[in-house]
């Protein structure tokens, strides 16, 4: 039986960041450019079969890698969402492939995302949703990925965490990446609720937390002991080092 709307409380939603927030990185066994070449790989052979012209594979990947940093970095001058097909599209064209001749889904698919090995649910994540669900809570979620929701929602379905959400959005898919309020204001419309009806729990002050006061959620900044993160003047409303932390603080917020 789905739990019944919090019609009377204040708060109503729960909203989370994903990486480093649900999910631990603190074991990851691979790092940096090395997660996504293993998948790049694999786009290579898939144009390649496909009688693509076809530079070197390190040059394409050194490719990509190149057009992936430029993007980022000038995204975090207006806060755009970079997607991963305007990164292959980009990356196609600059290795002089005609990316008219190229079908883009088809590409993404055999980019074959998955879980990055030893990526893991936090030990108390399930047990914290778990408990949200049955207190009626609805839970969202918004990653700053350059990935499509459908990929990132494979790694969801591995660690089962896929059932616990109402909405989940990426800033690929957006257009608008954390700090940005318009992302934040796109998941509270799927949620049909407003600011102030929701807790909004990250790991980063200035994407996560900064954009969280500005949008007028109520902020719950994740501190776990992996990480390391300046304040730089950012106030969030609540600290906690571990998730199952959040449960009194929302009892005491209804
Ligand atoms: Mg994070």
């Amino acid at each position: 039986m789905y739990p019944p709307e919090r019609t009377t409380a204040r708060i109503t939603a729960v909203i989370f960041d994903l990486d480093d927030t649900l999910i631990d990185w603190s074991g990851q066994e691979i790092h940096g450019a090395a997660i996504g070449y293993r998948h790049l790989r694999q786009v290579y052979t898939y144009l390649a079969a496909q009688g693509q012209p076809m530079p070197e594979q390190d040059e394409f990947l050194h490719c990509f890698g190149q057009v992936l940093v430029y993007s980022w970095n000038e995204a975090k001058t207006t806060w755009a969402g970079v997607s991963l097909a305007q990164i292959m599209a980009r990356t196609l064209q600059e290795s002089g492939l005609d990316v008219n001749q190229i079908n883009m889904e088809d590409l993404l698919r055999a980019y074959n995302w998955q879980p990055v090995p030893g990526v893991r649910p936090y030990p108390d994540t399930h047990a914290t949703l778990q408990a949200l669900r049955q207190n009626g809570y609805k839970i969202g979620l918004i990653t700053n990925a350059m990935q499509p929701m459908w990929m990132r929602d494979l790694e969801l379905e591995v660690y089962g965490l896929l059932d616990y959400l109402d909405a989940r959005i990426t800033s690929g898919d957006t257009g608008y990446m954390k700090p940005h309020p318009a992302i934040y204001q796109h998941i509270l419309d799927l949620l049909a609720i407003t600011p102030a009806q929701a807790v909004f729990v990250g790991d980063r002050p200035e994407n996560d937390i900064a954009g969280a006061n500005a949008a007028g959620l109520t902020s719950v900044l994740l501190n776990p002991p992996h990480l390391q993160y300046d304040l730089n003047g950012t106030q969030p409303d609540y600290t906690i080092t571990n998730l199952s932390e959040l449960l009194p603080i929302l009892a005491e917020l209804a």
